[in-house]
C-alpha cells in the first residue's frame, strides 16, 4: 500500500489520500488518473483554496547503488499531534552508475585502440580542457540527477515544505567537542552512534585485527581502560568478538598489531568530504535558483548517518533504504503504516547515442540505428498486448523493445516474448527513463 497523490482541477497539489479513497473517487468519476508513477489522480471538482492541506517533508538517504526516498506528513493534527511524522509514500531508487562507467570504459578503449592504429603520436597542442564548477563524473552525475528528478516530481505532487537529507556519515564537530550539542548528544546515546559510524568509516567496516567482514563488530579500546587507555576516538577501533576476547587486557602492540596503534593516532582524512555526491546534491537542492522548485526554494535540513541509525534503532525498525530515509534527521517519532511498501524504481537511461553496435574489437556489428519511435512506441514504454491467435496467443504486460519492422519484444515477469505485432499493443505508460516494480507485480493493476 502507498498513499495516492492528488491534484486539484488546476493541477495544484492536495494532500495525498489513502488508496481506498482514491479507488472510490475514481469509481464515482470524480477523479481521473493523472500519472501512473508516482500514482497521481486529478480531482475534477475541487480547488486548492477550498481544501485543507498539511505540510510534508521529503526525506532522502542518498546511497551509491540505491537511494531511499520517503514522503512524511509532518503537520498532522488528527492523530498523535506534535512532531510525530507519518510516512505516506516511500521509494527505493536504484542508480545505474556502474552501467554508465562500464559503457564509457568500453567506448574509451575502442577509441584509444582506433587512435593507436590510425594516428601518429603528436603531443597535445593545448591544455584547454576546463571543467565547470560542480562538475561530476557521468556515473556520479546520474545519481545526483536521479534524486533531483524525484524530488521535483514529489514537489509537483504534494505540498512539500522542506527537504531532509543525510549529508555525512558522522558529525566531526560532535566527535571533537561533545559538549557543544543538544541533550541527546550529552546523554551519550546518540554520541555512541556517531562514534560507531566514524569507526566503521575509518577502519573499513572490518575487524581491525583479523580483517573479517560480515560479523558483528564491537568497539574496542586499543590501550585497555584498565591500563590507562582513554575513551577518546583516537583510542578506539572495531574488532570481532573473538579477537576482542583473545586480546583481553593487552594493548594492540602487545597483541601483535603495532600498526594499529600507529594508525589510530592519525585522524580520518577529509572526514567530512567522504562523499562528494552528497555534498553536490545538497548544494543543488539548496540552490533554488539553479532549478526553480518554488519561488523561495525549500529549506534543506541535514542529518548524519549516526543519527539515522540511532533513530531507526530507537523506533525499532528493520534496515532498508526507504526506512533509513524516513529516519533521517531530527524526529521525535515516526508512524510507519504496517502495510506500506516502497515503490522500486530502477534508473534505465534514455537509450544510447551510438550510431550502431560494436563488437569487442570496435568493428561495427549491426547496421545503422533504426528510428527511435516506431508506430508511436518507444523502447522502454510499458504496454499491454492482447494477442488473439497464433503461437503467442494470450495477454502480456510489460516493457517493450521496438523493432522497425513493427514486430516487438515484450519483457514481462523476467521473461521475453518475441515477435508481438504493434497492432496488438496498447500504451500504458510512456518511458521516462525509469522502470518500476511494486513487490511482485510489475506495476499496479488497472482500475
Ligand atoms: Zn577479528
Amino acid at each position: 500500500m502507498q498513499y495516492v497523490f492528488v491534484l486539484d482541477k488546476s493541477k495544484q497539489p492536495l494532500d495525498p489520500c489513502h488508496p481506498a479513497r482514491a479507488r472510490q473517487l475514481l469509481k464515482e468519476k470524480r477523479a481521473a488518473v493523472f500519472r501512473r508513477y508516482p500514482f497521481t489522480i486529478l480531482l475534477k471538482d475541487r480547488e486548492l483554496e477550498e481544501s485543507i492541506t498539511h505540510a510534508h517533508q521529503i526525506k532522502i538517504d542518498p546511497g551509491s547503488r540505491t537511494s531511499g526516498i520517503a514522503l512524511v506528513r509532518t503537520g498532522d493534527d488528527t492523530e498523535s499531534a506534535g512532531t510525530c511524522g507519518k510516512v505516506l509514500w516511500a521509494a527505493e531508487l536504484a542508480h545505474r552508475g556502474q552501467a554508465i562507467k562500464s559503457a564509457l570504459d568500453d567506448r574509451r578503449s575502442v577509441r584509444r585502440n582506433r587512435r593507436n592504429r590510425k594516428c601518429r603520436y603528436r603531443p597535445p597542442r593545448f591544455d584547454n580542457r576546463r571543467r565547470p564548477e560542480g562538475w561530476l563524473p557521468p556515473s556520479l552525475e546520474s545519481r545526483v540527477a536521479n534524486i533531483q528528478t524525484w524530488v521535483r516530481r514529489l514537489v509537483w505532487s504534494a505540498s512539500v515544505e522542506s527537504i531532509s537529507m543525510e549529508l555525512v556519515k558522522f558529525d566531526t564537530q560532535v566527535l571533537q567537542n561533545p559538549e557543544i550539542s543538544g541533550a541527546e548528544y550529552q546523554q551519550g546515546e546518540l554520541m555512541g552512534y556517531e562514534i560507531r559510524e566514524y569507526l566503521l568509516e575509518k577502519w573499513g567496516r572490518k575487524c581491525a585485527y583479523c580483517g573479517r567482514t560480515g560479523v558483528p563488530l564491537e568497539v574496542e579500546h586499543i590501550v585497555p581502560k584498565s591500563r590507562g587507555g582513554s575513551k577518546r576516538v583516537s583510542n578506539l577501533t572495531l574488532s570481532c568478538q573473538e579477537c576482542n576476547q583473545e586480546k583481553g587486557n593487552r594493548t594492540a602492540a602487545e597483541f601483535g598489531h603495532p600498526e594499529i596503534q600507529a594508525e589510530a593516532r592519525q585522524p580520518l582524512q577529509d572526514a567530512a568530504a567522504v562523499n562528494t555526491t552528497r555534498w553536490e546534491l545538497w548544494r543543488r537542492l539548496s540552490d533554488h535558483k539553479s532549478w526553480s522548485l518554488q519561488e523561495n526554494g525549500l529549506p534543506v535540513h541535514c542529518g548524519t548517518g549516526g543519527r539515522t541509525k540511532y533513530n531507526r534503532i530507537r523506533f525499532g525498525l528493520p534496515k532498508a533504504h526507504w526506512i533509513d530515509a524516513a529516519c533521517v534527521g531530527e524526529t521525535e517519532g515516526l508512524h510507519l503504516p504496517p502495510t506500506l511498501t516502497p515503490l522500486h524504481i530502477q534508473a534505465m537511461g534514455h537509450g544510447t547515442r551510438q550510431m550502431c553496435r560494436m563488437d569487442k574489437y570496435g568493428f561495427p556489428r549491426t547496421g545503422s540505428k533504426g528510428p527511435r519511435r516506431v508506430f508511436g512506441f518507444k523502447t522502454g514504454d510499458l504496454v499491454t498486448a492482447q494477442v488473439p491467435a497464433g503461437k503467442h496467443a494470450g495477454s502480456y504486460r510489460g516493457r517493450v523493445a521496438i523493432r522497425s519492422s513493427g514486430s516487438f519484444n515484450i519483457q514481462a515477469d523476467g521473461s521475453i516474448v518475441q515477435g508481438i505485432s504493434y497492432r496488438y499493443c496498447r500504451l500504458d505508460f510512456r518511458s521516462d527513463g525509469y522502470s518500476y516494480s511494486q513487490k511482485g507485480a510489475a506495476f499496479p493493476p488497472h482500475n
